[in-house]
């Protein structure tokens, strides 16, 4: 039954997971631990006090093992992320630090795990990549976990509902989500988390909707209220009434029978009505999502972001795991193309031993080529890695944050003391493996036709470029409302990089979140761009934009958008000529009004 007086309340939070769920909101006590106050230990009761953080932990430990023996088979896909918070409970910056707090301030375990967990806080906060930044979640899920055995405070059990509900909460841990029975559960929203967060993966990967980073929802919703989530606009309807849900019913139905004819469609190749082929490619972050890539028809791996097995274990990883990770990925592609990105981590991204040099500003600090260019031997490591991976499929390598020419002169002389090193040891390897570089950085930009005469290949990081360019920090929400792909400064970077490319006999990508809006494809097309690389989901909404155009026309459409000024210019243009294509596509219009 809906009120008499329904308040059609909208709050807007993140998109986690796509899809509409109508039903009754069910309130779950998860993820706040209470805080607990700091307290001397004395002298000699300290070798207890961290006895009793020790156990904690083992029990913690013991309690996740048990989650991940009981997963159900829907769930096994998501194995690795439950070992990945099981490896973050032995993790130097949670356990050892906690410890030398304890007994070096002689104060109580809860303490000094909360102490040890705002370090590593603060640490991420400086981090701009959301995919990275949002592992900090990760140590929290675990470390609250921990809390709540040191303290016994009690938190509800998800896998015991037995309603169909949605389910709001403070927040929930990857292990929390793997609890939820698919056939009670309809969807869930929470107050923390954000897209790239473990938790919206398993939601994704169980295709139920899940709106996140609600911020005050747990205060606003109660047990029984009527609530409509819409994962894909990352919005949420609070107590609606009867039009509002009627419509979202027919909307609801709508997404379900455009998803489905995605799926019947996404692995058709994405050629323009005029008979251009465009590769379509996944960005992934771990071997695991080269599933995911294939399923929503990935062509190839357009960026293999490989920074996660440096953050999350404990110690760097070996030659040997890199490998091992590179070559399945390398393998299950089947010779589609995978491009390799050497790390990308720095003073503003943690690795378990990489040093924290603190940076007053990390995001033009020593980050991505430039530590490896200081750190040789972790970079040799893993070009190694890749260059032995790279004998199992068509493997290339690429350089992020290239600045200048004397950065590629320099990578390609490590690259070549690897080479040698490999031929030496009698190890086989790719001698003759593809090199390319991601332009992100401005003056790589400026230098682009020199540049590519040294490279096989060029990837557009937007993400970077815009953060670069128009000087918007892209983690910044004050900011957020200026961070515009389609600045007029933007498209004719991206235009003068594709001409140098073209004119050096290159290919050029564009792996930017830039790259997952059908709205851009009609223009960056004309301009020359050979692959769009971008997350799996987005896929086969681009190739279907692709198919339903012309390049022929997208090159005059283009000349008019490049004498545009203005972003709101160039927007209205693209509406004008392309909006109705795109919601007749989509046939499903996201998102609630
Ligand atoms: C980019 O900068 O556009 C990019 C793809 O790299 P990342 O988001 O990993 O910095
Ligand atoms: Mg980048």
């Amino acid at each position: 039954m809906l009120h008499e007086a329904s308040k059609n309340i909208i709050l807007k939070g993140i998109g986690g997971s796509p899809g509409i769920a109508i039903g009754k909101a069910y309130f779950v006590e998860k993820g706040k631990v209470d805080i607990v106050d700091k307290y001397r230990i004395r002298p000699g009761r300290v070798e207890s006090e961290v006895k009793r953080f020790r156990n904690a932990v083992t029990e913690s430990k013991q309690e996740l093992a048990r989650i991940m023996e009981g997963l159900p088979e829907e769930y096994r896909e998501n194995t690795y992320i439950l070992d990945a918070q099981l490896m973050l409970l032995a993790d130097k910056k949670i356990y050892e630090s906690t410890i030398a707090r304890i007994e070096k301030e002689q104060i109580n375990s809860e303490w000094a795990l909360q102490k040890s967990v705002d370090d590593v806080r603060e640490v991420f906060s400086k981090i701009s990549a959301p995919y990275i930044k949002e592992r900090i979640n990760d140590i929290v899920h675990v470390s609250e976990r921990i809390l709540r055995n040191l303290t016994g405070q009690e938190e509800d059990d998800i896998s015991a509902i037995n309603k169909r509900v949605i389910l709001v909460a403070h927040d929930l841990s990857p292990a929390d989500a793997t609890q939820i029975q698919l056939e009670k559960v309809m969807g869930f929203i929470t107050d923390l988390g954000g897209r790239t967060s473990h938790t919206a993966i398993i939601a994704r990967s169980l295709e139920i909707p899940a709106v996140l980073g609600l911020e005050d929802a747990t205060r606003r919703i109660h047990t029984g209220d009527i609530l409509i989530i819409d994962g894909t606009k990352g919005m949420v309807i609070v107590d609606p009434d009867e039009e509002t849900v009627t419509r979202c019913h027919s909307e609801k139905e709508r997404f379900e029978a455009y998803e489905a004819m995605v799926a019947r469609s996404s692995h058709l190749p994405a050629e323009t009505l005029d008979g251009h082929h465009i590769r379509v490619m996944a960005n992934i972050e771990m071997a695991q999502e080269v599933v995911s890539a294939i399923d929503h028809g990935g062509d190839g791996i357009g960026l293999y972001r490989t920074e996660y097995l440096y953050l999350n274990k404990k110690g760097l990883p070996t030659e040997e795991e890199l490998f091992e990770s590179y070559r399945e990925v390398a393998e299950i592609m089947k010779g589609r193309p995978v491009t390799i990105r050497t790390l990308d981590i720095g003073a503003d991204k943690i690795g378990s031993d990489l040093k924290w040099s603190r940076e007053v500003n990390p995001a033009l600090g020593l980050r991505a080529i430039r530590f490896c260019m200081k750190e040789t031997g972790i970079f040799k490591t893993q070009l190694a890695a890749i260059l032995r991976a790279a004998v199992y499929g068509d493997v290339r390598l690429m350089i992020p944050m290239i600045s200048g020419m004397a950065e590629i002169i320099a990578a390609r002389r490590i690259l070549t003391d690897v080479c040698e090193s490999l031929d030496k040891e009698g190890v086989v390897f790719k001698k003759d493996i593809k090199v390319g570089i991601m332009v992100e950085v401005p003056s790589a930009v400026v230098l682009a036709d020199v540049l590519a005469e040294e490279v096989d290949f060029f990837s557009i990081g937007t993400n970077d470029l815009i953060q670069y360019s128009i000087a918007i920090d892209r983690g910044n929400e004050h900011v957020a409302d200026m961070y515009q792909p389609l600045h007029p400064a933007i498209l004719r970077m991206i235009k003068s990089v594709a001409e140098a490319a073209r004119a050096a006999g290159i290919k050029v990508s564009i792996c930017g979140e830039m790259a997952c809006s059908p709205f851009h494809v009609p223009i960056l097309l004309p301009m020359g761009i050979d692959e769009l690389s971008m997350n799996p989901i987005s896929i086969p909404e681009i190739k279907r934009m692709i198919r339903a155009i012309s390049l022929e026309d997208c090159r005059s459409f283009l000349e008019e958008v490049m004498k545009k000024r203005t972003v709101r210019e160039i927007l209205n243009i693209v509406e004008e000529e392309f909006g109705e294509k795109i919601q007749n596509m989509a046939s499903y219009e996201p998102g609630l009004k």
